[in-house]
């Protein structure tokens, strides 16, 4: 299979060369040249089993596919799972259990094992930059840390992630050099944008992007969303709906591409927080990035969602027929804090601010009745609650066990460079 640009401006490319290339070189997205056709899917298989069953057509043909069961086996070697909440035919999809406490570690492991192999034969080092809003850069960084012939630079935005994001992001050291910057994550996101289309800096610094505008994260991110769904088909015989907190749209982007790819998927709600442009758009309005602005749930503070491209891309720029397909609500900081709490004191359920944006979402839905009482949904939780400590310990009144492997990215001594929230000021970090 070959990958096209979202603004049909540049060559077609293998899939290793989209992977290698993260942004297409006219500034657009790759996408699949044609979605493939959906398949039959069978449950019971592993999680890795299912990501590789489902990445074979994008892989068919690369030099990649002989290493595809490898990379999957790399990459998803922790648990996604599904979990019932204690309201009724409500679930959650734990997409926490990795090295970073945060979705992004499956995508992002899947992206170093993939770039491992494609750089293995190459002279000069890659250098992945990474503009980060808190958890991609945690997980890029730990994903990719001693990984040969591959540096990363992470960029996120001073002050405005936990203290424990910060940490995780300076902690690693070796390959990794972490930059926090005087501006926003747009700020970030624009920066690193221009370094990857400076062909002059490129030509002296390879570069790469590990965003959710990489394909090597988007795709595999299809897998827990079919091994969910079709273990849940499986057991319940029911269609799994899902409510996806939402930022850059890459999470959500993964749902919609396996549901076309034949994944029994109902209905997929997007949660954003006060960071509105989704919402605005699929209520009619036009879509128009704007600033972002800093809530609690900070990985989603995003005001020109990157995926958006994407989706649009699949629905063939036809915003009648794209805007029929989804939900898209807005919950508020004082929602999300009140739903952290409320969830807690009623059900003893502990929620990250992301993922209560989502289980707000959906009980709203529930409430209203646009989500019927007899649907099955799946709030996924998109990170663990102890990365969000600050946030979520005063309005549940005690302490978050830190899962294990967290508590040992906080163990290490952390380090962050500044840096002006300027393209030229990147521009000399990467020539130094
Ligand atoms: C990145 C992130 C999101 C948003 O995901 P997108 O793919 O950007 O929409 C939501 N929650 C958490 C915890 C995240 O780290």
């Amino acid at each position: 299979m070959h990958f096209i640009s979202t603004r049909n401006n540049a060559p077609a490319a293998t899939l290793s060369q989209a992977i290698a290339a993260g942004l297409a070189p006219d500034g657009g997205l790759y996408v699949p040249q044609q979605m493939p056709a959906p398949r039959t899917l069978q449950a019971g298989a592993s999680l890795a089993e299912t990501a590789s069953m489902l990445l074979q057509p994008f892989f068919a043909g690369d030099g990649l596919e002989p290493e595809l069961p490898r990379i999957c086996a790399e990459a998803f070697d922790f648990p996604a799972p599904l979990r019932r909440l204690a309201t009724r035919n409500d679930h959650v999809l734990e997409l926490f259990h990795g090295p970073t406490a945060a979705f992004k570690d499956f995508g992002a492991r899947f992206l170093a094992a993939s770039l491992s192999r494609l750089r293995a034969d190459q002279a000069r080092p890659l250098t992945i930059v990474v503009a980060t809003s808190g958890d991609t850069g945690a997980a890029v960084a730990a994903a990719f840390h001693g990984q040969p012939g591959l540096q990363v630079v992470v960029l996120y935005p001073d002050g405005r992630v936990s203290p424990r994001q910060a940490h995780q992001l300076g902690c690693l050291g070796g390959n990794i050099r972490t930059l926090r910057v005087a501006g926003s994550f747009d700020d970030c996101q624009a920066m690193v944008k221009q370094a990857l289309n400076d062909a002059d800096l490129q030509a002296r610094v390879p570069l790469s992007s590990a965003n959710s505008i990489s394909l090597g994260r988007l795709l595999p991110q299809m897998a827990y969303y079919a091994h969910a769904a079709l273990a849940h088909q499986a057991a319940q015989d029911a269609l799994l709906n899902v409510a996806v907190p939402t930022g850059n749209l890459g999470n959500a982007m993964a749902a919609v591409m396996a549901r076309a790819l034949g994944v029994p998927l109902g209905r997929i709600v997007l949660a954003t927080n006060a960071n509105r442009v989704l919402p605005d758009y699929f209520g009619g309005g036009p879509y128009q990035a704007r600033a972002s602005v800093a809530t609690l749930a900070n990985a989603m503070d995003v005001g020109a969602p990157s995926n958006f491209e994407r989706l649009r891309w699949l629905y063939a720029g036809d915003d009648t027929v794209l805007r029929a397909q989804f939900v898209a609500r807005a919950v508020d900081d004082e929602a999300i804090a009140d739903t952290i709490a409320a969830r807690h004191r009623r059900h003893g359920e502990v929620l990250c601010p992301h993922t209560a944006t989502a289980v707000r979402v959906l009980e709203q839905l529930r409430a209203s009745g646009e989500a019927a009482a007899h649907e099955h949904w799946a709030v996924v939780a998109t990170a663990h609650p102890a990365k969000f400590e600050a946030v979520v310990e005063p309005l549940i009144g005690c302490e978050v066990p830190v899962p294990p492997a967290l508590a040992e990215l906080l163990r290490r001594p952390a380090h962050a460079e500044p840096c002006a929230p300027e393209y030229a000021a990147l521009r000399d970090t990467l020539l130094r």
